[in-house]
């Protein structure tokens, strides 16, 4: 069973309980075990370190105080998703690259190949 920290009493419950069943805390907007409920720890609100609030689209009346919010995305874990998506795009373009660099190559074995079980088929 996949677990999450609850962020007030900080024990490990379900990532789909839409209660802390220790605290009570709700987790869940909307009683919907889909819709996460992200809470600030702490002093400090969830906007100080929103992606929407860096980049000025969001317009939740809530900001930039928001002490819990359904929308709220981590400036951090963004940033290290787009560098991962960067990644895996630019592995895929140095693949593609190769094998269009050796394509002649990949015919020629092809072509073997079908030689081979041509003979072996004859037999
Ligand atoms: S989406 Fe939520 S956490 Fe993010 S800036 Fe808007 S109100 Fe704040
Ligand atoms: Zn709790």
């Amino acid at each position: 069973m996949p677990t999450v920290s609850c962020p007030r009493c900080h024990q490990l419950v379900d990532r789909q309980a839409i209660n802390c069943p220790y605290c009570r805390i709700t987790l869940k907007a909307y009683g919907h075990p889909g819709i996460p409920l992200h809470r600030a720890t702490g002093d400090g609100y969830l906007c100080d370190r929103c992606v929407y609030h860096e980049d000025d689209t969001c317009n939740f009346p809530q900001r930039p105080y928001a002490k819990d919010c359904t929308l709220y995305q981590n400036i951090e874990q963004s940033k290290l998703e787009s560098q991962q998506q960067a990644y895996t795009l630019s592995f895929g373009a140095t693949v593609k690259s190769w094998i269009q660099r050796h394509q002649t190559w990949f015919l020629l074995l092809g072509l073997l190949f079908i030689c081979f079980l041509v003979v072996l088929s004859g037999r």
